[in-house]
């Protein structure tokens, strides 16, 4: 099995009760609520992409704005601001988006050009990548873009360091780290809270996404199919219990997922499971939500984190077989 070694260079302080060692000063109390929406057509979806060339993509219906118009309006109605990571390739495409978002009050961030999966690329692709989305995203009246999550949270452990590259080209924090068994994008051995790459104030901090803790596995909740097909009790239950343990509820979903629109491109019942089932109950989900929580986006999240003195830093990552 393949995962990967962590050393940490320097734990923060052991909170008492449910509240394991790192960052805890700071984030005891109310834990927050972060909705982040990954700016992306339907078809840019890994369970569509392998039916779907990218030679194709401009030849297919465009639903990009329907849905994030939903979600904005949504946002809107409830006054809260959220972290929209936007592909590069649609920035290009609809600079409209981003300037409409943008106007809002809204973080914009990055969700790399093309939508790759990141453990295919070799360095200098998934450089080239990032560095292409970065300039879609400022001609669109971005360029000040401080945050990453990679496509289907494909940083994996075998390119971890590819988070150094991220670095490299100008982000300032990270979400693309998934800690959970799944066939694509699984790494259930990464930690689970915030971390910084160096000791540095400035280096590149690593937000992984909220996970419950139970029985020795982390369970996901919070967005995506989860949120989907989850029943709101249950999704609910799942948040809680991961607030105990001080994961804050980094709510992710895609424009597509609040659109009507359920598209067959000739894939698998199980495919149409995974990339359409409870579609329907995604906007009363994150009406919900949005009426409940007290939210912040990820950039703010993440300028709280970096005051923490007591944040974990973890330089090696190396993969074991
Ligand atoms: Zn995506």
């Amino acid at each position: 099995m393949v995962g990967y070694e962590v050393s940490p260079v320097r734990f923060g302080r052991l909170a008492a009760g449910l509240i394991p060692a790192g960052n805890g000063f700071l984030l005891m109390g109310k834990v927050s609520t972060i909705i982040t929406i990954d700016v992306e057509e339907w078809f840019h979806g890994h369970n569509y992409l392998e039916h779907i060339p990218e030679n194709k993509w401009d030849h297919l219906e465009s639903r990009v704005r329907a849905g994030t118009d939903l979600c904005l309006e949504l946002l809107d109605r409830y006054e809260k601001k959220a972290t929209f990571f936007v592909l590069g390739w649609t920035a290009e495409r609809h600079p409209e988006v981003v300037r409409q978002i943008q106007a809002a009050g809204h973080e914009i961030a990055c969700h790399s050009y093309a939508h790759p999966v990141v453990f295919e690329l070799s360095e200098e692709q998934f450089r080239e990548d990032c560095l292409r989305a970065r300039q879609a995203l400022a001609d669109a009246g971005a360029p000040d873009v401080l945050g990453y999550r990679a496509p289907s949270f494909s940083i994996t452990p075998a390119v971890h360091h590819y988070l150094d590259i991220l670095q490299e080209c100008g982000f300032r924090y990270d979400c693309s780290l998934f800690p959970v068994r799944h066939p694509r994008y699984g790494q259930p051995h990464s930690p689970r809270r915030p971390f910084r790459l160096q000791e540095s104030k400035d280096s590149l901090l690593e937000v992984p996404m909220p996970t419950w803790r139970f029985l020795g596995q982390n369970v996901p909740f919070s967005g995506g199919g989860y949120l989907r097909i989850l029943p709101w009790p249950a999704f609910k239950l799942l948040r809680k219990f991961a607030e105990w343990q001080n994961i804050p509820c980094i709510v992710y979903l895609h424009p597509w997922e609040l659109d009507n629109y359920k598209p067959q491109v000739g894939q698998s019942a199980a495919t149409s499971l995974r990339s359409q089932g409870g579609q329907d109950s995604m906007p009363l989900k994150l009406d919900r939500i949005l009426s409940e929580s007290s939210c912040e986006t990820l950039q703010q999240y993440v300028n709280r984190l970096r005051l923490d003195d007591n944040l974990d830093v973890r330089k090696t990552f190396a993969v074991v077989k």
